[in-house]
């Protein structure tokens, strides 16, 4: 069976992973507040719901804890992010992947249950700094 994957905030970051994970034939759920972003997803994904995350009957209706994996890209709206993050926790979905916006929403995160916390600017400054200093060995 198909694994199916919820994306919630189709900003920059929810928005790209929910477009690859539809490239890769998956079935995911994109949710946003915002209705423009649900329009914009509605050929996308497999289902677009304008929801919001924080209403807890909103997540049981849309049956949430079925899902395999549920990834939170709530970014500047950290309280939205840590309340919905809790009640994906406490519904018992298996796989709960957030976005951080900074080292004490990341420290909340890991505290309440999150299972993996991604920090995309940050991450991604690693990974180029590593990238840049292993070529920079590699020609000389
Ligand atoms: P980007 O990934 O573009 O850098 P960002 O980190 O600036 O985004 P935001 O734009 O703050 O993140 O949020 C991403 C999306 O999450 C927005 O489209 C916003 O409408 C949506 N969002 C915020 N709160 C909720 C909520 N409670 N329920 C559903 N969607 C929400």
């Amino acid at each position: 069976m198909k694994k199916q994957f919820a994306v919630i905030g189709l900003g920059r970051f929810g928005g790209s992973i929910c477009r690859e994970l539809a490239e890769q034939g998956m079935e995911v759920l994109a949710m946003d507040l915002n209705e423009d972003k649900v329009n914009e997803f509605a050929q996308v994904a497999t289902h677009a719901v304008m929801a919001d995350s924080t209403d807890e009957n909103t997540l049981k209706s849309l049956g949430i804890r079925n899902f395999d994996h549920v990834i939170v890209a709530i970014g500047d709206d950290i309280q939205s992010s840590i309340l919905t993050t809790l009640m994906l926790v406490e519904l018992g979905v298996p796989h709960i992947t957030v976005k951080a916006q900074n080292d004490y929403h990341e420290k909340v995160l890991n505290k309440i249950g999150a299972h993996k916390v991604v920090h995309p600017e940050r991450d991604m400054g690693i990974r180029i700094a590593h990238n840049v200093v292993s070529k920079n060995v590699l020609d000389y």
